[in-house]
């Protein structure tokens, strides 16, 4: 089992990890009785729930990684190329009583849009119900965050070693412009981006100014006013 077949090597060197996908962070109790009968199964020492909303299974035994993917079928995500690593959202109007719009429909969405696709680094999506922003949108390679007026898209934010808050590419989109806006971005970051350059770096490279001009093409239907 190598990290190619999409675990992940732990620091022992020795044994592996298997991450799930779990778009908005949403489970069902049918999904946590697979995960926990597999861990049991397979005597995973260690489940995480992972910054990003997931759960992952660590400390897996080289020759038990492919079992787990297996009996984890669909909440499996092996990773063989860099790609959505995930899409977390806050609770939204479902739960919070700040939530300006549906977070969680919104990033499930998202996740379907795009968990297929590869690019240029691994890309993760943050999004958020209201400005107080608890799907992380601002540090999130692609943001999406929630106004009384619709929704605010975001590029190229991080955190990490080198934080990067994201530039607001628009405002005030419907649901299905905001979703279109974040695959134009994403389409544009990985024709022009190069190998391993995660959205914040590709930024700072590009420049807030070529980006606003090439939209003028990419997203024609955001009136250029509507660019920061
Ligand atoms: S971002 Fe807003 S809507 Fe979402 S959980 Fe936080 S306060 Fe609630």
């Amino acid at each position: 089992m190598t990290e190619g077949a999409g675990a992940i090597l732990q620091r022992d060197g020795l044994t592996y990890a298997v991450v799930t996908r779990i778009p908005a962070g949403i489970v069902t109790p049918e999904d946590l009785e697979k995960i926990a009968k597999t861990a049991r199964k397979y005597r995973v020492p260690v489940l995480k729930i992972t910054g990003g909303q997931r759960i992952a299974l660590v400390g897996l035994e080289p020759g038990d990684v492919q079992k787990v993917i297996d009996e984890l079928g669909s909440l499996a995500k092996p990773e063989t190329a860099p790609c959505v690593k995930f899409v977390q959202a806050c609770l939204g109007t479902d739960a919070c009583r700040f939530g300006n719009q549906d977070s969680i429909t919104l990033a499930r969405a998202a996740d379907e849009r795009f968990k297929d696709k590869t690019f240029p680094a691994k890309v993760k999506i943050g999004i958020s119900g209201c400005p107080r922003c608890c799907g992380e949108s601002r540090t999130r390679d692609i943001g999406i965050m929630g106004t009384n007026r619709g929704w605010t898209v975001l590029f190229g934010g991080n955190s990490g070693t080198r934080p990067r808050l994201a530039d607001i590419i628009a405002r005030n989109l419907t649901a299905a412009d905001a979703l279109d806006c974040a695959e134009r971005l994403l389409e544009y970051y990985r024709a022009r981006a190069k190998p391993h350059e995660r959205t914040a770096r590709f930024m700072e490279r590009v420049g807030m100014e070529t980006l606003k001009s090439d939209l003028l093409t990419l997203l024609p239907y955001i009136p250029v006013t509507k660019v920061n």
